[in-house]
């Protein structure tokens, strides 16, 4: 498999998790081909990524490129702005309360995308074919990747960061479920003449939530929830009136409003694959989980498949897509993936619910998460890594009982 002609690992798909996943394997010592076309620079969305996803970052040598580029999220906090009979109070969430001084950077796609190309381009493990994968050929012992410039590419393993429609996840025989929500979200990136303060506020209504992020000035992204009739309203308003339309559903918390260029548009759709692994392929970012851009789930997720996957990989070096590597990586992904799609799932069909037990169970959550400092503090840790809420409570009791 080491062979010149045999590349250990192929990834598919340039988006920053086929970029991420080809960087961190490279680091492992593994060989890559990484194959898709550079990635378009018109991208005006923002990610926010926590924590462990910028530990990450750090990792493949792109963190420090973003430094001044990025805003800190120091504060966050969901407003209910729904008109419903049962409303929950603000509920506020300080990453200095567990120790933090934030907790993640609000980074702007196109910095992200760009600080992970020249990662990839200094790395000679990385071999980058600006092509598409056209076909999939699967044998007992590798996979060979048909590029669109004609070359035939064998791997032990082909990593799938081709997107939501995953060519490589149907040529893996790996069945979906998606749904699609009566919703889209409106994205825009504006000024303000008050600081934010670095606090990020999310305002629930009944169509979905519209969420300010702090970028670095007086600036903001905003990712707005609502129906498509209204997300297309939007977007054809002049900047004056959205300039208005952002600053009341605000409330003027901010300031006056001035939007900045590049209004865009994404359906909501979900996607959950069968597996997340099978027959060479193993699946990472939007080819493992699509869901709605709700609590900044998606490439935090990502980065975590990544992770998971390049230890896996390193544990079963000589075959990291045998059988047994991809049963590891499945096992592993399963949980995590399937709890974040479902509680973001929940969250958003709570807002749009009319019933009453869905808004009661969404302000009754919210009501105690703002009342109970040691609840919210399990929550925070939580959403920043699984599985860390829970050790830190056991690490309390430990001390606890020790004194
Ligand atoms: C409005 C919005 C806001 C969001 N905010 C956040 C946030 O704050 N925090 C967060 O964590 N996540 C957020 N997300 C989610 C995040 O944007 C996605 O998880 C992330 O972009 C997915 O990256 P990806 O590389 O998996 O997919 P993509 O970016 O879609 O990349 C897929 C790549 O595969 C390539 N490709 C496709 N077919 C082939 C082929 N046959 N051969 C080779 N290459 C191929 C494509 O060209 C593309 O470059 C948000 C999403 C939206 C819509």
């Amino acid at each position: 498999m080491n062979s010149p002609t045999s590349p250990e690992i192929v990834v598919a798909g340039t988006g920053p998790a086929g970029l991420a996943a080809a960087l961190d394997l490279a680091r492992l010592g593994f060989r890559i081909i990484l194959a898709g076309p550079v990635p378009r620079d018109d991208d005006e969305r923002t990610t926010a990524l926590m924590r462990p996803a910028l530990a990450i970052l750090q990792r493949i040598g792109v963190f420090d490129a973003l430094i001044g580029k990025a805003a800190p999220l120091e504060v966050m906090r969901i407003v209910d702005a729904t008109r419903r009979l049962i409303r929950s109070p603000v509920a506020t969430f300080r990453a200095a309360e567990i120790g933090e001084e934030y907790f993640g950077l609000n980074i702007p796609n196109r910095q992200l995308n760009q600080a992970l190309r020249a990662a990839v381009l200094a790395r000679t493990e990385i071999e980058w074919r600006r092509s598409l994968v056209e076909g999939w050929e699967i044998g007992q012992d590798e996979i060979v990747a048909k590029l669109a410039d004609g070359a035939r590419v064998a791997a032990a393993l082909a990593v799938a960061a081709d997107g939501r429609l995953s060519p490589a996840r149907e040529a893996a025989g790996i069945a979906v479920s998606t749904r699609s929500f009566p919703q889209s979200a409106f994205v825009v990136n504006f000024g303000h003449s008050r600081g934010h303060g670095f606090i990020s506020t999310e305002f629930h209504t009944e169509t979905g939530p519209f969420t300010q992020v702090p970028l670095p000035g007086r600036r903001s992204s905003l990712v707005w929830v609502v129906r498509p009739e209204t997300a297309a309203e939007l977007a054809a308003l002049d900047d004056a009136a959205l300039s208005r339309r952002i600053e009341d559903r605000m409330q003027s918390m901010l300031g006056r409003v001035s939007v900045e260029p590049g209004r865009q548009i994404y359906p909501l759709t979900a996607t959950v694959p069968a597996r997340f692994a099978a027959n060479r392929v193993a699946l990472v970012g939007e080819a493992a989980h699509v869901f709605p851009p709700i609590g900044a789930q998606g490439l935090n997720l990502g980065m975590r498949d990544i992770s998971d996957l390049s230890r896996i990989a390193a544990e079963n070096r000589d075959d990291p897509g045998s059988g047994k590597a991809l049963a590891a990586y499945d096992r592993e992904r399963r949980p995590d993936i399937l709890a974040r799609a479902g509680a973001v799932s929940l969250l958003n069909i709570s807002l749009l619910s009319d019933m009453l037990p869905a808004q009661l169970a969404r302000s009754a959550g919210l009501g105690l998460l703002g009342r109970i400092a040691p609840l919210r503090a399990f929550f925070m840790r939580e959403g920043l890594q699984p599985g860390s809420g829970l050790a830190s409570i056991l690490s309390d009791l430990r001390d606890q009982i020790r004194r």
